[in-house]
């Protein structure tokens, strides 16, 4: 059985140290079902601050970082600084990322890589824009942004991989998909997996559902077999983000 795993996706939030510590102080005093795997994502400039005020199991991913170790690359930030920091987790491929700032599935498999071998977990983002919906073309979509991760990853350790199922017309919308469509996309992508790494790494895999998740309708999609967690924007940065967390409790 897949661990249940909830990330919190801050994205260019707070815009001050002090909001970001209210937050953190916010989730230390919750009522966290420890059987939730939590991971936050905070600003890269609070990473370090917000790790040392986590008094509870939260962990820290940054939301990028780039595929070299060190060198002239103005404004990156390395895997090997990420695992120096004691960051352990690091988002890749996030649609604001491949849209804003025009990173195509190459380079997300290219980071991905490094990331993996720096000793990083990656929490790999994936999702078709509405248009592709209405095409048909969800899991075409999602399996031409694996199969590029997936054809230079082959022989990484899967354990280090989760999946975040994204569908960008549901990111930042209130358009929440149904726990029908969310399932199928899961079941979709694992199915995708089985064939292209191995059946093990598809049963063992969690594939989280992202996009407008709230509280008050986490519960239904955390009932689908293959949503084994979220990862939340919005919602990561109120109160009810704790509800999301137990959503299975
Ligand atoms: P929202 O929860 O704000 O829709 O954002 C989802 C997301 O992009 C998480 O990475």
């Amino acid at each position: 059985t897949r661990q249940f795993f909830v990330g919190g996706n801050f994205k260019l939030n707070p815009t001050t140290l002090q909001a970001g510590t209210a937050l953190v102080s916010g989730l230390n005093s919750a009522d966290l079902d420890p059987s939730t795997e939590v991971v936050i994502a905070p600003p890269t400039i609070y990473l370090l601050s917000v790790k040392d005020s986590i008094s509870n199991n939260v962990k820290i991913a940054a939301q990028n970082c780039y595929f070299k170790e060190s060198g002239a690359f103005t404004g990156e930030i390395s895997p090997k600084q990420l695992v120096d920091a004691g960051i352990p987790y690091v988002i890749l491929g996030h649609s604001e990322r491949r849209t804003i700032f025009h990173e195509d599935s190459a380079l997300v498999a290219t980071k991905t890589r490094a990331a993996i071998d720096a000793g990083l977990k990656v929490i790999l983002c994936i999702g078709e824009t509405l248009e592709q919906r209405e095409a048909g073309k969800t899991a075409e979509v999602c399996e031409a942004q694996l199969k590029a991760v997936v054809d230079v990853t082959k022989d990484v350790d899967w354990s280090k991989v989760v999946i975040a199922y994204e569908p960008v017309w549901a990111i930042g919308t209130g358009k929440v998909a149904t726990s029908a469509q969310a399932q199928q996309a899961h079941a979709d992508v694992r199915a995708y997996l089985s064939k292209a790494v191995s059946a093990d790494v598809a049963a063992k895999v969690q594939i989280l559902y992202g996009g407008s998740v709230t509280a008050a309708n986490c519960k239904e999609l955390a009932r689908q077999p293959d949503v084994d967690g979220f990862l939340v924007g919005g919602a990561s940065l109120k109160p009810e983000f704790a509800d999301i967390i137990n959503a299975r409790k």
